[in-house]
């Protein structure tokens, strides 16, 4: 080994953790993995006769709940975070400080118990339902859009419905999970790092945002929402801060707050954490949310590492910008392509007809704490590349292999769904096959995963 040698690795590293960072960055700050959860959510539980069929249950305040739960719920929540400490990787410790207390004074317990969750303290958190595209609440019960996100949507978001629930009424259980898979990009984990510049997140002890722009409203939830648990080890020495993603942390919580409510005779609340720990679920089998750079091997990853150090940036530049493409593609299309069913009352749209099919259900090991890192993130991982290489042949070239093409940017309104109609049915049928293949994954998952809180058959 030459003298150099450690200089050497140190820029090597150094250099690979901004490659990795910088296509991060472009990640977090536009991505919404799924775009609206909810429209397959509904589908997915659908296909579940013990969710779809259920008794309906009685909205309950949060307040109402916590008022009643007030012990056990100490508890619970001081078990959770010995669980966090011991088997959640990198996990940062909640401050013991932030520990719920029963007994405390009745008129802060809400924000007592949102700090011990280490969530956003200006999510509302109101009784509602979502909306099917194309339907209205019934008259009088229109609830703003204002009151369910803490975020400044797009227009299209804006035009999701919602309705007011008042406590004690009759709502179904699918509702309730479905609208609540919705919920945990609606604002619960924005501006939660202490470089966020929130009151609130120099308290909750993550540290500093690991990746992604903190100035960035929508790009400091991303940590939570993406898991790389499957890189290869020279990239996790290279760029450590992989390491700080915790969906793990976020559905073990709710997962368990959910079996809580459940048992303690509380089902509104029950379904409702089930939703929001089923929405980081969902996020993992997003390939995109699962692999750093897809379609990019390590080897390739360190060659277009080599050349930028040698002061030839374009292969970074490029790749990057055409995985963040890539990425953003998928997404705009499900969206685009699911919404316009729901809009057109097309429940055999090959989307849909997808993420209800059960036929891979049985083959799945009922859930498990290792089920996130070990099933769901892994079999993301497994297609992301064979994903980038099936975009790459079922999109036009435009958008997916143009480095000065910015999706979404360029065109800001575009809406690749109906971009594809009038390509050649061969693209159109490959991606109509790659997108099916994805959203049976999320069916699946979102299954295994509620199932989990039904008694065993
Ligand atoms: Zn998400």
């Amino acid at each position: 080994m030459s003298r150099n040698s450690p200089n050497t690795l140190y820029r090597y590293c150094r250099s690979i953790r901004w490659l990795v960072f910088v296509a991060l960055t472009g990640t977090a700050t536009l991505s919404f993995a799924w775009s609206d959860h909810t429209l397959g959510t509904w589908q997915a539980l659908a296909a579940m006769p013990a969710i779809a069929a259920a008794p309906p249950v009685a909205a309950e305040t949060l307040d109402a709940f916590l008022a009643a739960e007030d012990t056990g719920l100490q508890a619970l929540l001081a078990q959770e975070e010995q669980w966090a400490r011991r088997y959640v990787p990198a996990y940062p410790p909640r401050p013991d400080a932030l520990q719920f207390q029963a007994g405390g004074p009745p008129a802060t317990r809400r924000q007592r118990f949102m700090a011990a969750l280490r969530i956003n303290p200006d999510c509302q958190l109101p009784l509602f339902l979502q909306m099917r595209p194309g339907t209205q609440p019934p008259p009088g019960s229109n609830l703003p859009w204002t009151e369910v996100t803490t975020l400044r949507r797009d227009t299209t978001a804006r035009e999701t419905q919602y309705q007011r629930l008042r406590p004690g009424e009759q709502v179904a259980v699918l509702e309730v999970i479905a609208s609540a898979s919705g919920e945990p990009d609606d604002g619960l984990d924005i501006g939660l790092w202490e470089d966020n510049g929130t009151p609130y997140g120099h308290l909750y002890g993550f540290g500093k945002q690991p990746f992604g722009d903190p100035a960035l409203e929508f790009s400091t939830q991303a940590p939570f929402h993406m898991g790389f648990f499957h890189e290869s080890w020279i990239i996790y020495k290279a760029a450590g801060f992989l390491r700080r993603t915790y969906p793990e942390y976020r559905i073990h919580l709710y997962r368990s707050l959910a079996a809580y409510a459940l048992k303690s005779g509380h089902p509104y609340w029950g379904w409702r954490f089930a939703g929001w720990a089923l929405h980081y679920v969902q996020d993992l089998t997003q390939p995109y949310h699962a692999t750093v750079l897809p379609g990019v091997g390590t080897a390739r990853m360190l060659w277009i590492n080599a050349l930028d150090i040698a002061g030839r940036p374009g292969a970074k530049d490029r790749a990057i910008r055409l995985v963040s493409n890539r990425h953003l593609a998928l997404e705009n299309y499900q969206y685009h392509r699911m919404r316009d069913a729901y809009l057109h009352k097309n429940p055999t749209d090959a989307l849909l007809r997808a993420t209800r099919n059960t036929s891979k259900d049985a083959a799945q090991a009922p859930w498990s704490d290792a089920t996130p890192r070990q099933v769901v993130s892994q079999q993301a991982h497994d297609w992301a590349d064979r994903t980038d290489r099936m975009l790459e042949h079922a999109l036009p070239a435009k958008y997916i292999s143009d480095p000065a093409y910015v999706l979404e940017q360029t065109e800001p309104d575009i809406d690749l769904f109906a971009v594809m109609q009038r390509a050649p049915q061969a693209m159109q049928d490959d991606m109509t096959q790659l997108v099916s293949d994805l959203m049976q994954h999320f069916g699946t998952q979102s299954r295994v995963f509620i199932a989990s809180f039904l008694p065993k058959p």
